[in-house]
């Protein structure tokens, strides 16, 4: 193995491609942070014992997936999975939902690992700006939630992607709901890894992506036939807000999802042209999360939507992001004096908030003009003796190809200009 490989499972995000990571962060936080999310970060790692209480003991994540390690002080730590426990453990910690002002809505944005069997669109490592709305339990921050993310894929021009949307009940209808279908399941001819997840974890079961299995399930009792009223009358207004907002969506009653958290509205992106691994982005109310972590009762929503699939997204719609030139001016100086004089322009546009570039390592004329191709900057500064003896440097527009010389003094007040 090559000491210069990223572990299995991961990657490097490098330039340029890194660029469009950024962007796509920015714009899935963009409706967040104009919405009254603010914005949180959390440790990379967590005691083991919150992901194993909020996440759930019968999930595959926290029972296959999660990196887990002892410290050299004996704490059992678990790098997270996942963002939603531990930015809810965060809010009970800093009593942000003391504060007389709910919902607690809050957004971030990082590094999430699993121990999963590495494909495409599918990593060890990967990143997720996400978003929770904690303490308020009311449709329309449900909406909200599924319309700001509709609005983020929309403002990146995807269109490929549909919404699924279910409600899985609450604490008083899918308990009924869950010993129905496992007394259903039961019955069934299942291998038995199978049978033993009926016992912990039976929805997930409806999940179950193999053709033998689906077939069997057929008539399997329908969680939609068991929702109280209370939960019908909450995911109809959900629903009406959405389609008023002109959000289109789809009805999936089998969309369960991986988390044990989950109750009543639940609802997953997926995107048409990834593959296997379609979902982009995903999530749901979690009324009960709280209190499984030990803290009041807090009733939330949230989502976590995936960065790398959202970017495999752009490229399988053949979306190019309209990303602004890294570089405006790029300087060539041509001599030791020309160096210091062009490096001190630069610096001065630079604080002029004009992005400016320089070539270093004194190269000829040639190559650095190479580089400043390259730099897609609009104008590049050439100059050399004559021109510092003359006071003047060479402004050059690398799209017309226009070359004029320009006094030294004015030189970064007339970029200011062209570049507006
Ligand atoms: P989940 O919490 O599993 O619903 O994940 C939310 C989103 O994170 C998914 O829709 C994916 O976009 C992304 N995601 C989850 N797991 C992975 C992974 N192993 N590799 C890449 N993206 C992932």
């Amino acid at each position: 193995m090559s000491t210069f490989q990223a572990p299995k499972g991961t990657y490097d995000l490098t330039p340029p491609r890194s660029a469009t990571f950024l962007a796509v962060r920015e714009a899935i936080s963009a409706p967040l942070r104009d919405s009254g999310y603010g914005y949180i970060e959390t440790p990379g790692f967590e005691n083991v014992e919150l992901f194993a209480r909020g996440v759930g003991e019968s999930t595959d994540i926290v029972t296959k997936e999660m990196y887990t390690l002892t410290t050299k002080g004996g704490d059992q730590l678990a790098l997270r999975p996942e963002g939603t426990a531990s930015v809810l453990r965060a809010a009970l910690e800093a009593n942000l939902h003391k504060a007389g002002n709910l919902p607690v809505k809050l957004w971030y944005s990082g590094s999430y690992y699993r121990y999963e069997r590495p494909q495409a669109g599918r990593y060890r490592h990967f990143s997720q700006v996400g978003a929770e709305a904690i303490g308020t339990e009311d449709p329309a921050l449900d909406a909200e939630l599924i319309i700001l993310a509709d609005q983020a894929y929309r403002a990146l021009g995807l269109r490929q992607f549909r919404i699924l949307l279910n409600s899985l009940g609450d604490k008083e209808c899918r308990p009924v709901y869950r010993e129905a279908l496992q007394t259903f399941l039961r019955d069934l001819d299942l291998d038995e890894e199978t049978r033993r997840r009926i016992e912990i974890n039976p929805l997930r079961v409806l999940d179950d992506k193999r053709a033998d299995v689906q077939k069997q399930l057929t008539d399997a009792p329908k969680l939609r036939d068991y929702l109280c009223d209370a939960c019908k009358a909450y995911h109809e207004e959900v629903r009406a807000l959405i389609t008023a907002a002109g959000v289109v969506f789809e009805d999936d009653e089998k969309l369960v999802r991986g988390l044990d958290y989950y109750t009543r509205t639940t609802f997953e992106f997926v995107h048409d042209g990834l593959g296997s691994q379609s979902a982009v982005g995903g999530g749901g109310r979690y009324d009960g999360l709280s209190e499984m972590i030990g803290g009041p009762e807090l009733p939330s929503v949230g989502w976590a939507l995936g960065v790398d699939r959202t970017v495999l997204a752009l490229e399988a719609e053949g979306v190019e992001l309209d990303l602004p030139a890294v570089t405006s001016v790029y300087a060539v100086p041509l001599g030791d004096e020309a160096r210091r004089v062009l490096f001190g322009v630069v610096t001065e546009l630079r604080r002029a908030g004009i992005a400016a570039d320089f070539a270093f390592g004194g190269r000829g004329l040639k190559g650095a003009m190479k580089s400043a191709n390259r730099s897609g900057a609009r104008y590049t500064l050439v100059a050399g003796e004559r021109d510092l003896a003359e006071g003047v440097v060479q402004l050059k527009d690398m799209e017309s190809g226009e070359q004029s010389a320009v006094p030294l003094a004015e030189a970064a007040a007339e970029l200011a200009k062209r570049l507006g």
